[in-house]
């Protein structure tokens, strides 16, 4: 659980590329690579959101208390297969 870095966990992949992270509301294209959230006005790039989504669902298996820092992205990359992106 440590080794945050070479965890692996199978994940449901489906719609983590459409679904909003913060809200869970369904989130729409806004240009090229760039999708935004048409509740909550979240944006993010669209690798982004399905890497934080599948984040959000492999934590959430765990039931861990691992905070969800989309800001801090970019460290330390989980070892999941991200499926479709
Ligand atoms: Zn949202």
């Amino acid at each position: 659980m440590e080794k945050h870095g070479d965890l692996v966990v199978k994940v449901n992949p489906k719609e983590t590329s459409t679904t909003c992270p913060a809200c869970g509301s369904k989130m729409i294209s806004n240009g090229y690579r760039k999708i935004r959230c048409s509740n909550c006005d979240f944006e993010e790039n669209r690798g982004v959101v399905t890497v934080l989504n599948i984040e959000k669902r492999a934590l959430e298996k765990w039931e861990e208390p691992y905070p969800l820092r989309p800001s801090a992205y970019g460290g330390c990359k989980p070892g999941i297969d991200a499926g479709n992106r």
